[in-house]
């Protein structure tokens, strides 16, 4: 008898969950991929730079997947919202969480909640053309950007921010940001970090990209680099980024107008403004047993824009249980929460790792349906699925939609652009017709 699976999030948990689920049981599953957007892909479309463009490249492999026997994609349903997941363990015999991490972790320091401040799901949301952040109120008019936080998002952040308009305008990022840079009077990035070159999380392409962006010049203060022969006790890539950190110090600036600052060992306490952030108050650490220890000396760095890339939380579901503290959902090893409830990726795991690293975990939940012995209720899910959101007047979309979408992105596209990303779901919905 057909087993039918739920996959909640078309991310790529959601699709190499599938894919899994394909290899295990082939086209004898039926497996529904649940997206509270007419577009899949989560994070690859949302997250991922728009000018690392090869990277994407994987979403081929998922629409292999979605175009394999028995999937389906059902976009434009938010679970929680247009069906709950007790609804949906009614209706499947297994339903897996992959709805990633997208609420952005508060900075927890006075003045975090001024206008201004940003996190990075809003920021990199809004210059990637996600619906929810399209309208974002962005302020760009101020010479100083803050950006907290020492791993690739905060580099992502940084070189958006000091790319020249020709070097974004190849790539998708969405027309309204475009338009917004074209104005900003952004001129001194500050990436602040509470320890040292050692302890970022930066990798090597994402560090090395900065020291070759045509209009900015990046900055480490060599008094904050540790001992050349310290480099020695480091595994051979994170060397090889540290080396780029080093060759960012004592350089010349040239006639570069931007800058981007690394601000290692200052830890922010405070954010300051009249009405609005004007300036980030960090304190200087030193480095206690790994950790960074403050040590009362205070210094400001002037800006109108701060932008926290410090981590994301899962969003809650009702009738759910949920570690509130580790921001997702509870669950062992294997993904399960309970037998027929499982979660992977994000959801799972917490944000953390590439996009590979989310392959493993669509398999180990597959395992863990096989071991817990997962039998089907018999029926047909998607039609029973189908029936329900229709009686409440929900508009699901389908692969078939997205497929016109994305036809319709590259053929607007700017010259150049691999595509003009459709950034409201009304829009999207008109389109389909
Ligand atoms: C800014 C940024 C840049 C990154 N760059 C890279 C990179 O260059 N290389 C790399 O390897 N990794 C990168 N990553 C990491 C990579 O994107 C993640 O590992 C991956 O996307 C996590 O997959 P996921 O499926 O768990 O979550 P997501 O990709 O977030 O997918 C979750 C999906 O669930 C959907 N969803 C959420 N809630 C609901 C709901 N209630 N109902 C229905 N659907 C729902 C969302 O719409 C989304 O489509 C980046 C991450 C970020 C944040």
């Amino acid at each position: 008898m057909t087993l039918n699976i739920a996959i909640i999030g078309a991310g790529p948990a959601g699709y190499y969950t599938a894919e899994a689920a394909l290899k295990q049981w082939g086209g004898t599953a039926r497996i529904d991929i649940i997206d509270r957007l007419p577009t899949p892909y989560g994070l690859i479309r949302a997250g991922v730079a728009p000018d690392h463009q090869s990277i994407k490249a994987v979403t081929k492999r998922y629409e292999a997947t979605n175009l394999g026997q028995g999937v389906r994609f059902v976009g434009n349903v938010m679970v929680g919202r247009d069906v709950s997941v007790a609804e949906l363990l009614g209706i499947y015999d297994a339903v897996v969480l992959s709805v990633g991490a997208p609420e952005d972790k508060p900075i927890g320091i006075p003045g975090d909640d001024l206008p201004g401040v940003l996190g990075s799901a809003a920021f990199v949301g809004w210059y990637n053309g996600h619906p929810d952040y399209a309208r974002l109120d962005v302020p760009l008019s101020h010479h100083g950007a803050a950006i907290i936080g020492n791993g690739n998002v905060a580099i992502d952040c940084a070189r958006i921010l000091a790319k020249t308009i020709p070097e974004l305008e190849t790539s998708d990022i969405a027309q309204h940001a475009v338009d917004a840079l074209r104005q900003s009077a952004i001129r001194d990035i500050h990436i602040v970090g509470r320890r040292g070159p050692h302890q970022a999380s930066f990798t090597t392409k994402e560090a090395g990209e900065l020291g070759h962006l045509e209009r900015a010049h990046p900055i480490v203060r060599p008094e904050d680099l540790p001992p050349l022969d310290a480099d020695a006790a480091l595994e051979p890539g994170h060397r090889k980024m540290v080396t780029h950190l080093r060759s960012f110090a004592g350089t010349e600036r040239g006639d570069k107008p931007v800058t981007i600052n690394f601000e290692f060992f200052r830890r922010p306490v405070a954010v300051e403004g009249n009405g609005r952030a004007e300036r980030l108050i960090v304190e200087t650490t030193r480095l206690e047993n790994g950790a960074a220890v403050g040590t009362g000396e205070l210094h400001a760095i002037p800006c109108g824009l701060i932008i926290a890339c410090i981590g994301y939380r899962t969003s809650a579901l009702p009738g759910v249980a949920f570690d509130d503290r580790l921001g997702r959902f509870p669950g062992d090893e294997q993904g399960r929460i309970m037998p027929g409830l499982y979660a992977s990726g994000w959801a799972r795991r917490g944000p953390s790792g590439t996009i590979g690293t989310n392959r493993p975990d669509g398999f180990s939940v597959v395992e863990a349906m096989v071991a817990d012995g997962l039998v089907t209720k018999g029926g047909d899910a998607p039609a029973a699925l189908d029936a329900l959101l229709a009686g409440r007047g929900a508009r699901a979309t389908g692969f078939g939609d997205w497929q016109r979408l994305d036809a319709a992105e590259i053929a607007r596209a700017r010259p150049g652009a691999p595509r003009e990303k459709l950034v409201s779901v009304a829009e999207m919905l008109g389109l389909i017709g």
